[in-house]
Parts: C-alpha cells; structure tokens; sequence
C-alpha cells in the first residue's frame, strides 16, 4: 500500500489579470495572465509535515488554496488517497473537505466575530453530520481541552481571547472534522514571536497523537526547520527544489535555496556571516525567460537565460538548476 496521501502532478493556476476589454481595445493591448503555479509536482507522505517555502508572491498560497479545493487548478492533478480530486462533482469535493482542513494565517479574521466559540467549533461537526444533540457540545469541550483551552470558554466570543488563544481555537474548530489532513497557512506569522513556539509544539503535539499529516506554508525558515520533514522551495510559482529537511539546511542544491539559508540568523553561533537576500521577486505577469531566478542568481551562465531548467536527482530529492547533473526526474519516471 502506497504511504502517500497527498500528490500533485504539473499543477498549474493562471489569473487573468487583464483590463477590461474597451480599454485594452483602446490601448491596444493584449489580454494578460498571472501565473501563480506553474507545473508543479510533489508528495506528501502519510504522518509526515512538508512545507513549502518562498518569498511573498512565490505561489505558496494559490497551491495551498487548490488543494484544499478553494481554487480550481487550470492544469494538472491533485490525489489525495489515490484518488484525483475532482472540482467539478460538488459530491465528491464534499467528502474529501471533511478529510481535510485548513489553518489560516490570521486567526483575528479567521473566526466569525458574532459566534460564541462553541458555535465556531461546533459547525463542522453538524455540518458533516458527525453526531447530535447533547454529545457536540461534549466533544466541543474535550476538543478546547486538547488545545489547552477550558470547556467553559465554549460560551465566549473570538474577541475575549488573546492571538495565540484564538490560533488554539482555529486549530481545535479545524480537528472537530477528524481530519488526516491538514493545511498551516502561515500559521503563526500574525503572532508575537513568544506565543509562536507554543502553536507549533502544540500542533507537533496533536500529530502524534492523531497521525496527522501536515502541509506548511510558510516564508520563514525557523519555523519550517522546527517542524518539517521534508521541505519544497518555491520561486515565482515553480518549485526549484524539494528536499529532506536536514539535507536542505546541511547542504542545499539550488542557488536559491542557498540565498534564503544564508540570510536565516546564525543561531548555532558558527561563526556563519549572514548575508540578506539580494534583489526582489520578478513581476510574475511578465517573468524572465529561461531560469526565473537567473537575474538574480550569482551563478548565472547563458543557457539560464534562454532555457528552464528541469528538475534532476539530488541526494534527498530534486532540484531545478542547470549547475547540477543528477538524472533529469522526468526522464528517470
Ligand atoms: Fe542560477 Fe542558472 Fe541555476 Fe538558475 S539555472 S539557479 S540562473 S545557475
């Protein structure tokens, strides 16, 4: 039996970004497109965290958004469970949102102002018809428990809580499905640095016991190294290379990669000097030809220029560069 639970296959998303036809008729203009993902491939193991990771505007959170079927993808597969996901049978979407669930970023605008807390964890449990009467308000109580709330807090409003008590509630409403799943979008960048080690030994915590699976978006790299198993890094909706964790920090393929980890703080105290990431993401509606990253790369030859590189073999995965001369992945399937 496969491990895999999650795969997606050239998953591609294209905004039109356009302005409205008289104008473009007046200004003599093309239409125009966004793409936010382009051909993206990679495999989420059954219980492990993988973590996508990327500057703002890479396209972490458009793919997060596909596979929980918040956004339909203009190309590629998503399977989860072996099975492909299909965004046109509103039936079949159903049953797989109950196996999985999403944490957003910002749990100020992630939980209904006007529900009381019992309310907000309570209504995936009736929407999927999980159980009845008095025994939801049981299971509300011993899920605010396990996040280290109190079963009282079920009769209070979002606003009576602290950040990290509401990112507790957020994740407490998103474990009242049972899910195997689950989604961290960023889930402790809106909260102060104090607070963000509690959420993510709580939720390491909830893995365990729940054998949940996790995909974790996120910019910063201290949080990914905490929690991850293996790691994919993202630039301007292309995944440029996908490692196992340790490797990645201990010895990253991509020029890239190695551009973030060289601006993450020294905290072995090694002696490392650290360097901040030069230059700024290309304007995705009009990407530079051939490597996306060659404008800004210190390793740039002329075939960058022209030509996207294929992602070959690494030691513990793949990476997109012409540097490098593993097996293309293509090739090798
Ligand atoms: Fe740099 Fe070329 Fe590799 Fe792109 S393909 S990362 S420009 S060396």
């Amino acid at each position: 039996m496969s491990d895999v639970l999650l795969s997606v296959e050239g998953l591609t998303r294209r905004f039109d970004v356009s302005k409205p036809f008289l104008n473009r008729v007046f200004e003599r203009e093309e239409r125009q497109f966004l793409t936010a993902a382009a051909d993206v491939d990679f495999e989420i193991r059954k219980g492990e965290t993988f973590a996508l990771v990327g500057e703002s505007g890479s396209g972490k959170s458009t793919i997060a958004k596909m596979i929980v079927g918040l956004l339909e993808p203009s190309e590629g597969e998503i399977r989860f469970d072996g099975k492909v996901m299909d965004f046109a049978s509103g039936a079949a979407m159903r049953a797989l949102r109950r196996r999985f669930q999403m944490i957003f970023q910002d749990p100020f605008a992630s939980l209904n102002p006007r529900w009381r807390v019992g309310d907000i964890i309570a209504e995936p449990i009736r929407t999927f018809g999980l159980m009845r009467g008095a025994a939801i308000g049981r299971e509300v109580g011993r899920l605010l428990d396990l996040v280290g709330l109190s079963a009282s807090d079920a009769e209070k409003f979002p606003h009576e809580f602290s950040g990290g008590q509401r990112q507790r509630i957020a994740i407490a409403r998103a474990l009242s499905s049972r899910p195997e799943f689950i989604v961290c979008d960023e889930p402790t960048s809106a909260l102060d640095v104090s607070v963000q080690a509690q959420i993510l030994n709580l939720m390491r915590d909830l893995q365990d016991e729940f054998g949940l699976t996790y995909l974790l978006i996120s910019h910063d790299l201290s949080v990914v190294r905490h929690m991850s198993n293996r790691i994919g890094v993202l630039y301007l909706g292309r995944l440029v290379e996908v490692a196992e964790a340790k490797k990645l920090f201990l010895d990253p393929q991509h020029p890239y990669t190695r551009m973030l980890l060289d601006a993450v703080p020294d905290l072995a105290l090694s002696g490392r000097r650290r360097v901040p990431v030069e230059g700024e993401i290309p304007n995705p509606i009009n990407p530079p030809p051939g490597c996306a990253f060659h404008p800004r790369c210190p390793h740039v030859m002329d075939v960058c220029r022209r030509t996207i590189p294929d992602p070959r073999e690494t030691d513990s995965g793949t990476a997109a560069c012409h540097l490098l001369t593993g097996q293309p992945v293509k090739a090798a399937v």
